[in-house]
């Protein structure tokens, strides 16, 4: 045999197998309904044998676990012995990640110089994309580079300004933030998606959107961990640093990285999340260990000196859900947020009209009020140390039929729904004044106080 022949094929039997492969994997719900079981579930966790797709466990919430075929006989019995019951809700993982990775069938498409909205783009592409986006609009965009992750991979985004050099000293700005957990592909589709309505929408309210302030938009926030998705394992959420790695049980690889929405320095560590690297949710031996959180932290620091630091929005999936930071906050806890009335009013409207586009319902709250508490994630750092007045974490499609493994056919209708929602929380945000100032400080007080009177009467 020719040997360069011998190398190709050598190359894809070792890629072949370097996917892993999910054949026959399944997705269980499970309802723990007492803090014993809460406790079971826990324990099972342990080691990483088994992947969480919900983070947190809580009585009477879903709980959704990914079960190999080889642990499925003895996760049921287990399951039985200790009286909860299991439901199968996906029956073979790996045809949906199959099914994933094909172009959408729909006739709805749209496209943007090379980029469509039809499928699930890698990291080169997206990057690839953006650097065409700053020569095809040389006056409004340009690329920026906010640091390296662990592997030496660019976290990339593009500035959109359509009055460069007209703004004056203190210019509005506003930040996004795509895919910082690497399996959630709807967010770098959805975030690709806002840059593309910035540049060429002719709707009047989003070209006011785009143009009153100056976007800054990284659509890939965790580069290492979205291309392991694409290379190696559909399922990774966290970067890839192996610094800290333990073995975890059966589960060889899952001792490595940090999951870096954990890993802000804002109650680092403080509730729902691990110090075990064989959890999706290890947040790192200290407070912004990793390069990924310090040049966001970095880049906001430096946003925030520069202009006036309107929004901060971090896109996630899945459980649509429209989150108010802080996300450990319960009760009259909100109004630690000095302006909480004012969040969750813009996003309650945000959701009104998100939902009027196509009857998708998001609910609006505290992560620890409608999801679960956690800290140290972007955004709660965002509003708690950068002190900045709008912040939210969307937690996009679905609420669970597909997970991560969102179809294609949904990327538009879903871009479309979050698209109309933003523009309404816009409108919104810029009616209670916050575009004058730092809010408008009748109304934030007002609202608090309304809030307040609410909370104290629950
Ligand atoms: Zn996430």
């Amino acid at each position: 045999m020719n040997s360069k022949i011998a190398i190709f094929l050598f190359g894809i039997f070792v890629s072949s197998f370097a996917y892993k492969s999910y054949e026959n994997f399944k997705v269980y719900k499970v309802i723990p309904k007492s803090d014993v079981q809460i406790q079971i579930l826990t324990d099972l966790r342990k080691n990483g044998s088994y992947d969480f797709w919900t983070d947190i466990l809580t009585v009477n919430n879903e709980v959704r676990i990914l079960v190999s075929p080889d642990q499925e006989v003895e996760f049921v019995k287990y399951l039985k012995s200790v009286d909860l019951t299991a439901e199968i809700s996906i029956k073979n993982v790996q045809e949906l990640i199959e099914a994933q990775l094909k172009p959408s069938a729909s006739s709805k498409s749209s496209q943007l110089g090379s980029f469509t909205w039809n499928e699930y783009h890698n990291l080169a592409r997206i990057h690839s994309w953006l650097d065409e986006l700053q020569e095809s609009f040389p006056n409004v965009v340009k690329t920026v580079v906010i640091g390296q992750s662990v592997e030496g991979h660019d976290i990339k985004g593009v500035i959109i300004d359509f009055k460069p050099g007209a703004r004056g000293d203190k210019p509005l700005i506003g930040m996004l933030e795509g895919g910082i957990h690497a399996r959630e592909w709807i967010s770098p589709a959805t975030v690709t998606w806002i840059i593309k309505e910035f540049l060429t929408s002719n709707d009047p309210d989003i070209r006011f959107m785009a143009e009153t302030l100056v976007w800054h938009i990284f659509p890939v926030a965790n580069p290492d961990g979205y291309m392991y998705t694409f290379t190696n394992d559909r399922m990774w959420r966290k970067n890839r640093n192996t610094a800290n790695y333990v073995t975890c049980g059966n589960n060889i690889e899952i001792g490595n990285g940090i999951d870096l929405n954990r890993n802000f320095d804002f109650l680092w560590m403080s509730v729902g999340a691990s110090s075990n690297p064989c959890d999706n949710t290890y947040a790192g031996p200290t407070p912004s260990s990793e390069l990924e959180t310090q040049a966001i932290i970095n880049y906001v620091n430096q946003l925030r000196v520069s202009g006036n630091m309107i929004y901060y929005i971090a896109f996630h999936s899945w459980s649509q859900m429209i989150l108010v930071p802080y996300s450990h906050a319960t009760g009259v806890q909100v109004l630690e947020a000095s302006n909480y009335a004012d969040m969750y009013e813009i996003a309650i409207r945000g959701a009104a009209k998100l939902e009027s586009v196509h009857g998708t319902q998001y609910t609006v709250g505290t992560s620890a009020e409608i999801l679960y508490a956690v800290s140290g994630s972007s955004f709660d750092w965002v509003k708690g140390v950068a002190d900045i007045p709008i912040v939210y974490l969307f937690e996009l499609r679905d609420v669970g039929q597909f997970g991560f493994l969102l179809p294609a056919e949904q990327i538009i209708p879903n871009n479309e729904e979050v698209m109309a929602g933003l523009v309404e929380m816009e409108k919104t945000a810029r009616g209670l004044g916050y575009y004058s100032g730092a809010g408008d400080v009748k109304s934030v007080l007002l609202f608090n106080l309304i809030a307040l009177v609410f909370a104290l009467l629950r």
